[in-house]
């Protein structure tokens, strides 16, 4: 929310109601008697106060660099906040690679997806998932990941990481209980004398697998292996969230986002998010603070902008993608679609996506009969289809993993992620769904 400056006397029941006059009025409509709002009707005022900006009804961006103390006390009381002085940590604004009023905002309704304590924005996703590991890892420390990765985060975490001390173990996103358990095992071995296992790192569904983590699982394999100084289980959450997939709900204790993909939603733009409880978010926002990672102020009202619309969005993409993977699994030139919603029932993915997922997402991978060339012919024949990586824009985007995005990823492990040279991957946008199809059908008649 937009902070009150740091003098501001604690908000009584009396001041809710509108009994007593506040200096500064914040309504904050959560309920309607017993009814608690839901997301979608949360994202088109939560955390802003026209009051405070001159009744202008969406929030102004607030270009600047630092913000005016209402006294020399006040001052001091922030900084006695911000340096442990004084217990509950700082209140109110003072600079801007700490934070703004947009990014408050933005913050605000990125936890009411998740329905979480606490969320912090940043400038891109790549940068949120570096503050996260930099804020939880030491020399010596061992990181726990399921596989694959994000390549760039796969990069962070063996490569860059790996020159302070820091070593990996990682298990297969559909790994079950036994193996987890014995990698957890592993990982307190290598761990012992040298650092802690620092923090178990999740993506799910995995790129371009669509392989899904069971989250509950790891969850208990972790409360098992570390009954007393519990490591924080971190989720990449891109691809299903915020409406399909809530790992909060389901174990994790961090939920990491790129904001570029569905919540920005248009493609114009780069920024990630975090969510979580304060415990666990206090030491990514002092890594945050030092390093400044912070999302710009516009780009946090862009997000926000895009929140307002992200359930509609993600609905029409949902239905779009349930529709387009239909068609193509039957057409004669595909070989198969890797599509959530095609999971095999009495599966463990299954079950996995049955426990957390409320939709299977537009993201997937369509394998077409042949190799690279037909692949190629079919993309370059796409009238409507962007050729294009990233995904969750407004529009329908195609590419090649395997001569594209995990070009440089060796031919041994390509083949044991099953990235193969006839595997298309797309991103199905809001576009209408029958000119999609015809889009495709039109594409494959020319492979
Ligand atoms: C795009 C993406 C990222 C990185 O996000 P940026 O906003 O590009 O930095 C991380 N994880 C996943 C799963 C992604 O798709």
């Amino acid at each position: 929310m937009v902070s009150d400056t740091p003098d501001q006397p604690d908000e009584t029941e009396a001041d809710i109601t509108g009994t007593t006059p506040r200096r500064y009025p914040k309504p904050e409509i959560e309920k309607i008697g017993d009814r608690k709002l839901k997301p979608a009707t949360l994202m088109m005022g939560h955390g802003y106060d026209p009051k405070l900006s001159e009744g202008s009804l969406k929030p102004p961006i607030f270009l600047t660099s630092t913000f005016a103390f209402e006294s020399a006390a006040a001052g001091k009381r922030h900084f006695e906040g911000v340096t442990g002085k004084r217990p509950g940590g700082s209140e109110g604004l003072v600079y801007s690679r700490f934070n703004g009023p947009n990014q408050e905002i933005l913050e605000d309704r990125l936890s009411v997806w998740e329905d979480a304590e606490e969320g912090l924005v940043f400038s891109s996703g790549m940068s949120a998932i570096a503050t996260v590991l930099l804020a939880n890892v030491h020399q010596g420390d061992v990181v726990v990941h399921s596989g694959p990765l994000y390549a760039a985060t796969e990069t962070l975490i063996n490569r860059v990481l790996g020159r302070f001390g820091v070593t990996f173990l990682d298990f297969p996103a559909g790994a079950g209980r036994e193996e987890v358990d014995a990698i957890l095992e592993l990982a307190k071995t290598r761990a012992m004398g040298n650092g802690r296992v620092a923090i178990i790192y999740l993506e799910s569904p995995a790129n371009p697998t669509n392989a899904l983590v069971d989250i509950e699982m790891v969850r208990d394999a972790r409360d098992a292996a570390f009954p007393d100084d519990p490591p924080p289980i971190a989720m990449d959450n891109t691809f299903l969230g915020p409406l399909w997939q809530q790992p909060l709900q389901h174990g994790a204790d961090i939920s990491l986002y790129s904001l570029t993909k569905y919540a920005g939603g248009h493609s114009d733009l780069v920024a990630g998010g975090v969510l979580g409880s304060k415990t666990c978010l206090d030491p990514i926002r002092a890594m945050r603070n030092t390093i400044g990672t912070i999302s710009d102020p516009n780009t946090a009202w862009m997000v926000c902008r895009s929140l307002e619309t992200v359930e509609l969005r993600m609905t029409r993409a949902g239905e779009n993608a349930e529709k387009v993977c239909t068609f193509l699994r039957d057409h004669p030139k595909v070989d198969n679609v890797g599509y959530l919603g095609f999971l095999e029932e009495g599966s463990s993915q299954r079950d996995i996506y049955d426990r957390h997922c409320a939709g299977a997402g537009s993201t997937f991978s369509v394998f077409i009969k042949g190799g690279e060339a037909e692949s190629f012919r079919f993309l370059d024949a796409l009238k409507v289809a962007k050729l294009a990586v990233s995904l969750g824009g407004t529009e329908t985007l195609a590419s090649h993993p395997a001569a594209m995005t995990h070009l440089s990823v060796p031919d041994a492990r390509k083949k044991a992620l099953g990235i193969t040279d006839n595997l298309v991957r797309i991103s199905i946008g809001v576009e209408d769904a029958d000119d999609l199809i015809a889009d495709f059908e039109q594409a494959l008649a020319a492979v």
